[in-house]
Protein backbone atom coordinates (compact mmCIF):
# COMPACT_ATOMS: atom_id res chain seq x y z
CA UNK A 1 0.00 0.00 0.00
CA UNK A 2 2.78 2.27 1.16
CA UNK A 3 4.60 2.44 -2.63
CA UNK A 4 0.77 3.20 -4.36
CA UNK A 5 1.59 6.65 -5.28
CA UNK A 6 5.00 5.72 -6.65
CA UNK A 7 4.03 2.93 -8.63
CA UNK A 8 0.92 4.69 -9.61
CA UNK A 9 3.44 7.34 -11.19
CA UNK A 10 6.00 4.46 -12.62
CA UNK A 11 8.87 6.10 -10.17
CA UNK A 12 10.88 4.22 -7.60
CA UNK A 13 10.87 5.03 -4.59
CA UNK A 14 14.26 6.76 -4.43
CA UNK A 15 13.04 8.69 -7.68
CA UNK A 16 14.47 12.47 -7.34
CA UNK A 17 11.95 15.60 -7.47
CA UNK A 18 12.07 15.81 -10.95
CA UNK A 19 11.72 12.54 -11.88
CA UNK A 20 8.76 12.43 -9.76
CA UNK A 21 8.17 15.68 -11.38
CA UNK A 22 8.31 14.67 -15.25
CA UNK A 23 6.35 10.98 -14.21
CA UNK A 24 3.59 13.57 -13.35
CA UNK A 25 3.83 15.57 -16.25
CA UNK A 26 3.67 12.96 -18.20
CA UNK A 27 0.78 11.09 -16.74
CA UNK A 28 -1.11 14.23 -16.29
CA UNK A 29 -0.66 15.28 -20.21
CA UNK A 30 -2.15 11.75 -21.09
CA UNK A 31 -5.20 11.70 -18.84
CA UNK A 32 -6.43 15.27 -19.08
CA UNK A 33 -10.20 15.61 -19.57
CA UNK A 34 -9.94 18.15 -22.26
CA UNK A 35 -7.83 15.38 -24.21
CA UNK A 36 -9.85 12.74 -23.08
CA UNK A 37 -13.60 14.25 -23.04
CA UNK A 38 -16.06 11.90 -21.34
CA UNK A 39 -13.86 9.53 -20.55
CA UNK A 40 -14.17 8.46 -16.57
CA UNK A 41 -11.45 6.16 -16.29
CA UNK A 42 -8.72 9.15 -17.48
CA UNK A 43 -10.82 11.28 -15.48
CA UNK A 44 -10.13 8.98 -12.61
CA UNK A 45 -6.61 8.95 -13.22
CA UNK A 46 -5.59 12.31 -13.63
CA UNK A 47 -7.07 13.09 -10.42
CA UNK A 48 -5.07 10.50 -8.88
CA UNK A 49 -1.54 11.59 -10.83
CA UNK A 50 -2.74 15.10 -8.85
CA UNK A 51 -2.60 13.68 -5.79
CA UNK A 52 0.27 11.50 -6.26
CA UNK A 53 2.21 14.31 -7.28
CA UNK A 54 0.84 17.13 -4.81
CA UNK A 55 2.15 14.21 -2.26
CA UNK A 56 5.20 13.21 -3.87
CA UNK A 57 6.32 16.19 -5.15
CA UNK A 58 6.06 17.93 -1.91
CA UNK A 59 9.19 16.68 0.05
CA UNK A 60 7.89 17.30 3.21
CA UNK A 61 5.07 15.45 2.81
CA UNK A 62 6.84 12.76 1.03
CA UNK A 63 8.97 11.82 3.97
CA UNK A 64 5.57 11.70 5.69
CA UNK A 65 4.31 9.24 3.55
CA UNK A 66 7.35 6.97 3.19
CA UNK A 67 7.50 6.91 6.83
CA UNK A 68 3.89 6.59 7.81
CA UNK A 69 2.14 5.49 4.59
CA UNK A 70 -1.11 7.33 3.56
CA UNK A 71 -2.57 7.32 6.74
CA UNK A 72 0.48 9.60 8.30
CA UNK A 73 -0.46 12.54 5.10
CA UNK A 74 -4.31 12.36 6.22
CA UNK A 75 -3.56 12.61 10.08
CA UNK A 76 -1.01 15.86 9.23
CA UNK A 77 -4.25 16.90 8.03
CA UNK A 78 -4.20 16.58 3.96
CA UNK A 79 -7.94 15.60 2.96
CA UNK A 80 -7.02 14.55 -0.11
CA UNK A 81 -8.55 15.75 -3.59
CA UNK A 82 -11.97 16.08 -4.34
CA UNK A 83 -13.80 14.06 -7.28
CA UNK A 84 -15.62 15.87 -9.66
CA UNK A 85 -18.76 13.79 -9.48
CA UNK A 86 -18.86 12.99 -5.99
CA UNK A 87 -16.81 16.41 -4.64
CA UNK A 88 -19.44 16.56 -1.81
CA UNK A 89 -19.71 12.77 -0.65
CA UNK A 90 -17.61 14.35 2.23
CA UNK A 91 -18.51 17.47 3.44
CA UNK A 92 -16.36 17.91 6.24
CA UNK A 93 -13.71 17.97 3.64
CA UNK A 94 -14.70 20.63 1.57
CA UNK A 95 -15.63 22.74 4.43
CA UNK A 96 -13.55 22.53 6.12
CA UNK A 97 -11.29 25.48 6.85
CA UNK A 98 -7.86 23.81 6.12
CA UNK A 99 -8.05 24.93 2.64
CA UNK A 100 -7.18 28.53 2.25
CA UNK A 101 -7.15 30.30 -0.76
CA UNK A 102 -4.10 30.23 -2.45
CA UNK A 103 -3.81 26.57 -3.32
CA UNK A 104 -1.92 23.86 -2.16
CA UNK A 105 1.09 23.61 0.09
CA UNK A 106 3.02 22.22 -2.92
CA UNK A 107 4.21 25.77 -3.79
CA UNK A 108 4.56 27.77 -7.22
CA UNK A 109 7.19 26.24 -9.20
CA UNK A 110 9.75 27.82 -10.62
CA UNK A 111 9.81 30.30 -13.77
CA UNK A 112 10.96 27.74 -16.59
CA UNK A 113 9.75 24.51 -14.57
CA UNK A 114 5.84 23.44 -14.41
CA UNK A 115 3.85 25.87 -13.44
CA UNK A 116 0.24 25.83 -11.18
CA UNK A 117 -2.20 27.61 -12.75
CA UNK A 118 -3.98 30.15 -10.49
CA UNK A 119 -7.20 29.48 -7.92
CA UNK A 120 -10.17 30.85 -8.99
CA UNK A 121 -13.15 31.65 -6.92
CA UNK A 122 -16.53 31.83 -7.83
CA UNK A 123 -19.55 33.46 -5.74
CA UNK A 124 -22.84 31.70 -6.18
CA UNK A 125 -25.93 32.65 -4.96
CA UNK A 126 -28.48 30.59 -4.23
CA UNK A 127 -31.76 30.55 -3.48
CA UNK A 128 -33.48 30.05 0.33
CA UNK A 129 -35.11 27.02 -0.25
CA UNK A 130 -32.20 26.13 -2.49
CA UNK A 131 -29.93 26.15 0.53
CA UNK A 132 -32.01 24.10 2.66
CA UNK A 133 -33.01 20.91 0.20
CA UNK A 134 -29.79 20.88 -1.59
CA UNK A 135 -29.41 21.66 -5.32
CA UNK A 136 -27.63 20.54 -8.41
CA UNK A 137 -26.08 23.82 -10.39
CA UNK A 138 -24.27 24.80 -13.82
CA UNK A 139 -21.95 27.21 -13.44
CA UNK A 140 -20.55 28.46 -16.40
CA UNK A 141 -16.91 29.61 -15.69
CA UNK A 142 -14.50 31.55 -18.32
CA UNK A 143 -10.89 30.47 -17.45
CA UNK A 144 -7.75 30.02 -18.91
CA UNK A 145 -7.02 27.00 -19.68
CA UNK A 146 -3.73 24.77 -20.88
CA UNK A 147 -3.56 24.95 -24.80
CA UNK A 148 -2.44 21.10 -25.73
CA UNK A 149 -1.12 22.63 -29.41
CA UNK A 150 2.10 23.18 -27.22
CA UNK A 151 0.85 21.79 -24.15
CA UNK A 152 1.09 24.63 -22.12
CA UNK A 153 4.55 25.76 -23.17
CA UNK A 154 3.95 28.51 -25.60
CA UNK A 155 6.34 27.14 -27.99
CA UNK A 156 4.96 25.90 -31.74
CA UNK A 157 5.12 22.63 -31.81
CA UNK A 158 8.67 21.21 -33.26
CA UNK A 159 10.94 24.91 -32.59
CA UNK A 160 12.94 25.36 -29.75
CA UNK A 161 13.59 28.40 -27.37
CA UNK A 162 16.46 29.99 -27.85
CA UNK A 163 18.88 31.29 -25.54
CA UNK A 164 18.33 35.09 -24.73
CA UNK A 165 20.67 37.05 -26.04
CA UNK A 166 20.44 39.98 -23.60
CA UNK A 167 21.60 37.66 -20.24
CA UNK A 168 22.80 34.70 -22.55
CA UNK A 169 21.04 32.21 -21.07
CA UNK A 170 21.94 33.13 -17.12
CA UNK A 171 18.54 34.94 -16.82
CA UNK A 172 20.24 37.31 -14.70
CA UNK A 173 21.94 40.21 -15.80
CA UNK A 174 24.43 42.02 -13.73
CA UNK A 175 24.59 45.91 -13.59
CA UNK A 176 27.60 48.40 -12.55
CA UNK A 177 26.65 51.09 -10.93
CA UNK A 178 29.27 53.30 -9.33
CA UNK A 179 31.10 50.86 -6.99
CA UNK A 180 28.22 48.44 -6.96
CA UNK A 181 27.61 45.38 -8.79
CA UNK A 182 23.98 44.53 -9.01
CA UNK A 183 22.19 41.19 -10.45
CA UNK A 184 18.30 41.68 -11.49
CA UNK A 185 16.07 39.61 -13.64
CA UNK A 186 16.59 39.99 -16.95
CA UNK A 187 14.05 41.78 -18.68
CA UNK A 188 14.24 40.63 -22.22
CA UNK A 189 13.40 36.59 -20.73
CA UNK A 190 12.15 37.61 -17.75
CA UNK A 191 14.88 35.66 -15.91
CA UNK A 192 13.88 32.23 -17.79
CA UNK A 193 17.34 32.17 -19.74
CA UNK A 194 15.34 31.60 -22.88
CA UNK A 195 12.94 33.06 -24.91
CA UNK A 196 10.43 31.91 -27.77
CA UNK A 197 10.98 33.04 -30.98
CA UNK A 198 8.58 31.04 -32.64
CA UNK A 199 5.51 31.11 -30.45
CA UNK A 200 2.27 28.83 -30.84
CA UNK A 201 -0.29 29.88 -33.12
CA UNK A 202 -3.55 28.87 -30.82
CA UNK A 203 -2.21 30.70 -27.59
CA UNK A 204 0.26 33.16 -29.29
CA UNK A 205 3.35 31.93 -26.76
CA UNK A 206 0.85 32.11 -23.74
CA UNK A 207 0.41 28.60 -22.92
CA UNK A 208 -3.00 29.05 -22.10
CA UNK A 209 -6.05 29.97 -24.02
CA UNK A 210 -9.75 31.77 -22.50
CA UNK A 211 -12.23 28.95 -22.95
CA UNK A 212 -15.25 29.33 -21.45
CA UNK A 213 -16.85 25.96 -19.22
CA UNK A 214 -19.22 24.42 -17.53
CA UNK A 215 -19.02 22.67 -14.09
CA UNK A 216 -21.68 21.08 -12.30
CA UNK A 217 -21.70 21.51 -8.54
CA UNK A 218 -23.67 19.19 -6.13
CA UNK A 219 -24.86 21.51 -3.29
CA UNK A 220 -25.81 19.41 -0.12
CA UNK A 221 -28.84 20.13 2.14
CA UNK A 222 -28.28 22.59 4.50
CA UNK A 223 -25.51 25.07 3.19
CA UNK A 224 -25.45 27.97 4.59
CA UNK A 225 -23.82 31.61 3.55
CA UNK A 226 -20.20 31.72 3.74
CA UNK A 227 -19.62 27.60 2.82
CA UNK A 228 -17.25 27.30 0.49
CA UNK A 229 -16.60 24.66 -1.69
CA UNK A 230 -13.67 23.08 -3.43
CA UNK A 231 -12.89 21.57 -6.80
CA UNK A 232 -9.64 20.36 -7.20
CA UNK A 233 -7.90 21.06 -10.46
CA UNK A 234 -11.47 23.15 -11.68
CA UNK A 235 -9.35 26.08 -11.57
CA UNK A 236 -6.81 28.08 -14.43
CA UNK A 237 -5.01 25.65 -16.51
CA UNK A 238 -1.37 24.95 -15.37
CA UNK A 239 1.36 26.17 -18.06
CA UNK A 240 4.32 23.87 -19.30
CA UNK A 241 3.00 20.76 -17.98
CA UNK A 242 1.99 21.95 -14.11
CA UNK A 243 -1.42 20.96 -12.89
CA UNK A 244 -4.33 23.25 -12.88
CA UNK A 245 -4.94 25.61 -9.78
CA UNK A 246 -8.37 24.49 -7.80
CA UNK A 247 -11.64 26.19 -7.94
CA UNK A 248 -13.50 27.27 -5.00
CA UNK A 249 -16.66 28.40 -5.00
CA UNK A 250 -18.43 30.29 -2.04
CA UNK A 251 -21.76 29.79 -1.59
CA UNK A 252 -24.42 33.23 -0.50
CA UNK A 253 -28.06 32.35 0.22
CA UNK A 254 -30.57 34.76 -0.47
CA UNK A 255 -33.56 35.76 1.86
CA UNK A 256 -36.39 34.34 2.40
CA UNK A 257 -39.95 36.66 2.66
CA UNK A 258 -41.64 34.36 5.66
CA UNK A 259 -38.59 32.07 7.00
CA UNK A 260 -35.68 33.47 8.79
CA UNK A 261 -32.66 30.88 9.07
CA UNK A 262 -30.62 30.88 12.39
CA UNK A 263 -28.09 28.13 11.59
CA UNK A 264 -30.47 25.56 11.15
CA UNK A 265 -33.45 26.25 12.91
CA UNK A 266 -36.29 28.04 11.23
CA UNK A 267 -37.91 31.56 12.24
CA UNK A 268 -41.24 32.56 11.64
CA UNK A 269 -43.80 34.74 12.55
CA UNK A 270 -47.40 33.62 12.77
CA UNK A 271 -50.10 36.15 12.92
CA UNK A 272 -53.08 35.06 14.82
CA UNK A 273 -56.45 36.47 16.01
CA UNK A 274 -57.72 37.71 19.20
CA UNK A 275 -59.88 34.91 19.41
CA UNK A 276 -57.27 32.09 18.09
CA UNK A 277 -55.23 33.72 21.02
CA UNK A 278 -57.92 33.42 23.38
CA UNK A 279 -59.61 30.36 22.65
CA UNK A 280 -56.71 28.00 21.50
CA UNK A 281 -56.89 26.96 17.98
CA UNK A 282 -55.31 24.25 15.51
CA UNK A 283 -53.37 25.91 12.67
CA UNK A 284 -52.01 24.83 9.87
CA UNK A 285 -48.75 26.69 8.93
CA UNK A 286 -46.56 26.28 6.11
CA UNK A 287 -43.15 25.40 6.90
CA UNK A 288 -39.72 24.85 4.47
CA UNK A 289 -40.74 21.16 4.50
CA UNK A 290 -44.65 22.01 3.17
CA UNK A 291 -47.45 22.21 5.98
CA UNK A 292 -47.12 20.82 9.61
CA UNK A 293 -50.16 21.67 12.54
CA UNK A 294 -49.40 23.47 15.35
CA UNK A 295 -51.78 23.60 18.04
CA UNK A 296 -51.69 26.68 20.26
CA UNK A 297 -53.30 26.52 23.79
CA UNK A 298 -55.90 28.88 24.57
CA UNK A 299 -54.50 32.32 26.37
CA UNK A 300 -51.89 32.81 23.91
CA UNK A 301 -49.97 36.08 24.28
CA UNK A 302 -48.44 37.95 21.24
CA UNK A 303 -44.69 36.65 20.91
CA UNK A 304 -45.07 33.44 22.36
CA UNK A 305 -42.97 31.07 20.67
CA UNK A 306 -43.69 27.30 20.08
CA UNK A 307 -41.63 24.74 18.62
CA UNK A 308 -41.97 22.30 15.40
CA UNK A 309 -39.52 19.30 15.88
CA UNK A 310 -37.86 18.74 13.01
CA UNK A 311 -39.18 21.30 11.24
CA UNK A 312 -35.92 22.57 10.10
CA UNK A 313 -32.84 22.49 8.10
CA UNK A 314 -30.87 19.49 7.77
CA UNK A 315 -27.62 19.29 8.95
CA UNK A 316 -25.01 19.36 6.93
CA UNK A 317 -22.84 17.34 8.88
CA UNK A 318 -24.77 13.84 10.09
CA UNK A 319 -28.22 13.31 10.14
CA UNK A 320 -31.59 14.94 11.57
CA UNK A 321 -32.71 18.53 11.08
CA UNK A 322 -32.97 21.67 13.17
CA UNK A 323 -36.48 22.69 14.64
CA UNK A 324 -39.09 25.37 13.67
CA UNK A 325 -39.76 28.41 15.61
CA UNK A 326 -43.05 30.05 15.53
CA UNK A 327 -43.79 33.28 17.20
CA UNK A 328 -47.66 34.19 17.34
CA UNK A 329 -48.32 37.38 16.45
CA UNK A 330 -51.61 38.56 18.13
CA UNK A 331 -53.31 40.94 14.84
CA UNK A 332 -56.19 43.40 16.28
CA UNK A 333 -58.86 43.18 14.13
CA UNK A 334 -60.04 46.66 11.95
CA UNK A 335 -62.52 45.81 9.48
CA UNK A 336 -65.64 44.78 11.97
CA UNK A 337 -69.38 44.10 10.72
CA UNK A 338 -71.81 45.57 13.09
CA UNK A 339 -72.11 42.12 14.76
CA UNK A 340 -68.65 41.98 15.60
CA UNK A 341 -68.34 45.41 16.85
CA UNK A 342 -71.74 44.37 19.16
CA UNK A 343 -70.21 41.34 20.29
CA UNK A 344 -66.88 42.95 21.53
CA UNK A 345 -69.16 45.62 22.92
CA UNK A 346 -70.79 43.14 24.86
CA UNK A 347 -67.99 41.20 25.75
CA UNK A 348 -65.88 44.15 27.31
CA UNK A 349 -69.31 45.02 29.37
CA UNK A 350 -68.81 41.60 30.62
CA UNK A 351 -65.00 42.06 31.39
CA UNK A 352 -65.64 45.24 33.56
CA UNK A 353 -68.77 43.65 35.80
CA UNK A 354 -65.82 40.58 36.44
CA UNK A 355 -63.75 43.00 37.28
CA UNK A 356 -60.25 41.37 35.52
CA UNK A 357 -59.81 43.37 32.53
CA UNK A 358 -56.03 44.02 31.77
CA UNK A 359 -56.53 47.84 32.08
CA UNK A 360 -58.04 47.34 35.67
CA UNK A 361 -55.48 45.03 36.20
CA UNK A 362 -53.03 47.57 35.06
CA UNK A 363 -54.02 50.16 37.39
CA UNK A 364 -54.18 47.91 40.60
CA UNK A 365 -50.62 47.40 39.96
CA UNK A 366 -49.40 51.32 39.23
CA UNK A 367 -51.89 52.03 42.75
CA UNK A 368 -49.83 49.11 44.22
CA UNK A 369 -46.68 50.02 43.28
CA UNK A 370 -47.23 54.03 44.25
CA UNK A 371 -48.74 53.38 47.42
ZN1 LIG B 1 17.55 36.92 -20.64
ZN1 LIG C 1 -0.17 27.03 -27.40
Amino acid sequence: MDNDFYEFLGVSQDASQSEIKKAYRQLAMKYHPDRNPGDNEAEEKFKAAAEAYEILGDPEKRSIYDRYGIDGIRNSGYRGPGNFDDIFSSFSDIFSDFFGFGGPSGGRRRNSGPAQGNDLRYDLSISFMDAVHGVEKVIELSKRETCWTCEGTGLRPGCQKQTCTTCHGQGQVIRNQGPFRLSTTCPNCRGEGEIITDPCNDCNGAGLIAKPKKVSLKIPAGVDTGAKMLLRNEGEGGRRGGPSGDLYVVIHVEPHELFERHEYDIYCELPISIAQAALGDKIEVPTVHGKATLKIPKGTQSGSRFTLKSEGVPQLRGSGRGNMIVEAKVVTPTNLTEKQKDLLKEFQAIEKEKGDSEEEGFFKKIFHFSA
